[in-house]
C-alpha cells in the first residue's frame, strides 16, 4: 500500500514529538513535513529538537533531515503532505482556529489535538470507540464551508479519555450513567514542553489547570451527543462534576470515579463483564493504532498506577481497577490512561486510520 503523506504541525512540541516517535513505520503513514513556530523553522527537524527531545527512543532517522517549516507556510505544506495533524500552540486560540480552517480551505485534512475547534458546530469531536459515526457530519462541514477536499475533526481532551469509554461501555450495555463525581490526578507532560515550573511540581500537587475542569464536564457531552439538523446536539446526561489536579508524574492520567445509574445498578459481576467484553469499530476494522481490549481490567488493590500500566496495548488501552460500591452514588473505581498517547497523539492516528478506512483520507 502506497503510504500517506503526513504532516505534524506543531512537530517540535510535547504531543509533536509522541506523533514523530509512534509515526516511526507506521504502515499507512510516513512523515514527510514537519513545522513548528517561526522560531524553530529553516534548520532541520533534528537540530530544532537538541536539548528538548522528550522521548525514550531516538529521533527516527526519516525525520532527522526534514526542514522545519513555519505553521503559516500553507502552500509548502499543500505540495508536501496529503494531511495533517495539528498540535500546535499560539498565544490566542482563535488563532489555531483561524489556522486549521486555513489548512482545511487549502484542500489539506486537519486531524486536530488543540481545543480550538472542539466546539465548532459541524466539527467531529472523536474517539473511534465510542461516536465513529460522528464523521458523518464531514460532507455536512464541507459543504458549509465551500471545501472541496479539507475538513476538520479532532480528539478530545486528554484529561477525559480514562473514564469515559468505560462509561460508554455501560451505557451501550444498557446501563446508563446519570451522574459522575471524578476526581483527576494529571500528569505534568499534559502541560507540554517546558510545561509546569519544577519548583511547582517537585514534592507538590497543584489543585488548578485552566480550563481543564470545564473541558472534563462538557466535551463528554458532545461526544455522547447525536448529529440533528446538521449540528451536534449534546447528550443531557451523564452530569459530570469535575477536580483536576496537576500531579508530579510524568505520564499517565489517572481518575478517581464515581457514578450513579439512570436506573438500575448492575451486579459489580456484570460490570466487569461489560468492561471485559467491550470492543467496538476499531478493533473490528483492525485499526493499526487501536488496542485489541480497550478496557483492561487489573485485580489487585492498588492498581492502576501511571507507571506500570500506561503502557498497555501500545498506551492505547484504559486501565480500569478498585470498582466498589459507593455510599453516595452507586460505584466507585480508579480509572488511567496514557495522556500524550491514547490522550493525545495516539488517539489523533486512531482518528486518521479511521478516516482512511471510511475513504475520508484519500
Ligand atoms: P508544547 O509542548 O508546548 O508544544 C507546542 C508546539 O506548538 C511546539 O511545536 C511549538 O513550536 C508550536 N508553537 C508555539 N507557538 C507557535 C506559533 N505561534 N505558531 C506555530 N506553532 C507554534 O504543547 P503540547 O503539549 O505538545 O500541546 C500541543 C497541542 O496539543 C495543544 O493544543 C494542547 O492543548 C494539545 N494537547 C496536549 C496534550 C498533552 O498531553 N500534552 C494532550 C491533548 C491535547 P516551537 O517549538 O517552535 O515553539
Amino acid at each position: 500500500m502506497k503510504k500517506f503523506r503526513v504532516g505534524i504541525l506543531g512537530a517540535t512540541g510535547m504531543v509533536g514529538q509522541n506523533y514523530i516517535r509512534l509515526l516511526n513505520n507506521h504502515p499507512w503513514f510516513k512523515v514527510t513535513y514537519v513545522a513548528a513556530s517561526a522560531n524553530s523553522a529553516g534548520v532541520t527537524y533534528f537540530d530544532s529538537i537538541i536539548g528538548r527531545w522528550q522521548m525514550a527512543t531516538a529521533v527516527p532517522k526519516d525525520t532527522r533531515s526534514l526542514i522545519v517549516e513555519d505553521v503559516a507556510n500553507i502552500n509548502k505544506a499543500r505540495k508536501h503532505c496529503d494531511f495533517v495533524f495539528s498540535a500546535f500552540e499560539m498565544p490566542d486560540k482563535s488563532l489555531v482556529k483561524e489556522m486549521e480552517e486555513k489548512y482545511a480551505a487549502a484542500g489539506i485534512p486537519v486531524v486536530s489535538n488543540a481545543s480550538a475547534n472542539r466546539f465548532t458546530d459541524d466539527v467531529p469531536m472523536l474517539i473511534p470507540e465510542i461516536n465513529p459515526h460522528h464523521i458523518d457530519i464531514i460532507p455536512i462541514q464541507k459543504k458549509n464551508r465551500g471545501w472541496k477536499k479539507g475538513f476538520i475533526v479532532v480528539k478530545p481532551n486528554c484529561s477525559l479519555q480514562s473514564y469515559i469509554t468505560p462509561v460508554f461501555a455501560l451505557t451501550k450495555a444498557g446501563y446508563p450513567v446519570e451522574k459522575i463525581f471524578i476526581t483527576t490526578l494529571q500528569a505534568v507532560s499534559g502541560a507540554g514542553y517546558p510545561g509546569v515550573p519544577s519548583l511547582d511540581m517537585i514534592g507538590n500537587v497543584v489543585p488548578f489547570i485552566p480550563g481543564e475542569e470545564e473541558k472534563t464536564e462538557e466535551e463528554p457531552l458532545k461526544i455522547l451527543g447525536e448529529i440533528k439538523d446538521g449540528k451536534f446536539q449534546k447528550a443531557v446526561y451523564p452530569a459530570i462534576s469535575a477536580h483536576c489536579n496537576r500531579v508530579p508524574v510524568i505520564d499517565g492520567h489517572l481518575a478517581c470515579v464515581s457514578l450513579k445509574f439512570a436506573g438500575k445498578k448492575p451486579a459489580r459481576e456484570k460490570i466487569l463483564k461489560i468492561w471485559k467484553e467491550f470492543r467496538a469499530l476499531p478493533q473490528t476494522l483492525k485499526l493499526p493504532m487501536a488496542p485489541e481490549q480497550p478496557i483492561l481490567y487489573r485485580n489487585e488493590h492498588n492498581r492502576p498506577q501511571p507507571r506500570k500500566d500506561r503502557d498497555r496495548e501500545k498506551g492505547m488501552a484504559v486501565t480500569v481497577g478498585r470498582l466498589r460500591e459507593c455510599k453516595i452514588f452507586d460505584y466507585k473505581f480508579a480509572a488511567l490512561s496514557h495522556n500524550t498517547v491514547r490522550g493525545a497523539a495516539g488517539g489523533g492516528i486512531l482518528n486518521a486510520e479511521l478516516l482512511v478506512k471510511k475513504g475520508y483520507i484519500k
